[in-house]
């Protein structure tokens, strides 16, 4: 039996506060709490999935794994793996799969879950960084609200087929076997509309644009999915809905690129400020950072900004943002600046560059 959504189990929205999520359970519990109902069993089963609901959004992390892949992901304790398919939870793979060689999952036809859906989101990598909440506009099919769904017109029920009465299925031999299809007298639906619903043609189904609270959690990467449960599709005829998938994707930076955790940024600065040391403004998440080039970087040199990378998923801490040093080459010299830098080269010895004395040593060893 499909599980309910935690959220609606408790009456709550889905960007509800702690302490909206607190009060509701209080108020619930109260009512079927056991002692209060002895020996309703109704009561007892409440109660049970009160508790479970409350257990999961009461924690933050949980909430927050809940909210990206519903009930997978809490019930696998958060085996969560990011980057490639985006952290698909098992279950969302396989489902469909073996649902269809037991026979218990969605086939066509009578009772049909209604589609998955997905939607494209696009974030900044700020936004990715930090995580943000937003509300996105979901076009959809709804239950029609005319009929509630049955497509039949309002005071007129679906009759049941007679040619597969109410299957939807109907057999038929092929050499030895005896095999089943979808009946077609009914299109699989064991039910015929003879009155269909004015507002919905008999679908049972309507076209509408949900708006939906969105909290992406800091760290998502591109390509990530997040799941919301029974946000997709309506199914046809009362059947339940299918889910949404948000797939993020980040759009690039100009200054930052990401490595797992990590923010990386290269930084120009000028030949004497690299020979003679300084110190210089690095943008980072967090604003400027002042940074101190020690005198005689090499060009390619990389700086560490401990803990200036990008939040965990789900988790604690934050990767590190590395600074690339590049130096520049100054071009355009004047008459003056070719001057000095003919001086400059006169005066110096081999020792002032190290590198270059190294390589053409090595050099020498190679030719004799
Ligand atoms: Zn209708
Ligand atoms: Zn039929």
């Amino acid at each position: 039996m499909a599980k309910r959504d935690y959220y609606e189990i408790l009456g709550v929205n889905r960007n509800a506060s702690e302490t909206e999520i607190k009060k509701a359970y209080r108020k619930l519990a109260i009512q079927c709490h056991p002692d209060k109902n002895p020996g309703d069993k109704e009561a007892e089963e409440r109660f049970k999935e009160l508790s479970e609901a409350y257990a999961v959004l009461s924690d933050g992390q949980k909430r927050a794994l809940y909210d990206q892949y519903g009930h997978a992901g809490v019930e696998q304790g958060g085996g969560f793996s990011s980057g490639g398919f985006g952290g698909t939870p098992f279950e969302d793979l396989f489902g469909d799969i073996f649902g269809d060689i037991f026979g218990t999952g969605r086939r066509g036809g009578r009772g049909r879950r209604g589609d998955d859906l997905r939607y494209n989101l696009t974030i900044s990598f700020e936004e990715a960084a930090f995580g943000l909440e937003t509300k996105i506009q979901v076009p959809r099919h709804q239950s029609c609200g005319h009929c509630h769904g049955s497509g039949a017109k309002p005071g007129t029920s679906p009759q049941t087929c007679s040619s597969c009465r109410g299957s939807g299925q109907v057999r038929f031999q092929q050499g030895f076997f005896s095999l089943t299809r979808p009946c077609p007298a009914c299109n699989g639906e064991g039910k015929i509309i003879k009155d269909p619903c004015p507002e919905c043609r008999g679908t049972g189904l309507t076209r509408s644009k949900k708006t939906l609270s969105l909290k992406i959690p800091a760290g998502v990467e591109n390509g990530n999915r997040l799941k919301l449960s029974s946000e997709g599709e309506a199914g046809a005829h009362g059947a339940p809905p299918g889910d949404l998938y948000v797939v993020i994707s980040v759009s690039e930076h100009p200054i930052f690129r990401r490595e797992g955790q990590d923010v990386i940024c290269e930084v120009p600065i000028s030949f004497p400020q690299a020979a003679l040391g300084c110190e210089i403004d690095v943008p980072t998440l967090d604003g400027k950072v002042r940074l101190k080039i020690p005198a005689g970087t090499q060009g390619g040199k990389i700086l560490k900004l401990t803990g200036k990378g990008i939040p965990v998923l789900q988790g604690y801490g934050r990767g590190d943002q590395l600074v690339i040093v590049r130096v520049e080459t100054p071009t355009h010299l004047t008459a003056r600046q070719k001057e000095l830098l003919e001086e400059f080269s006169r005066e110096g010895g081999a020792e002032i560059h190290p590198m270059g004395k190294g390589f053409f040593d090595k050099v020498k060893e190679m030719f004799g």
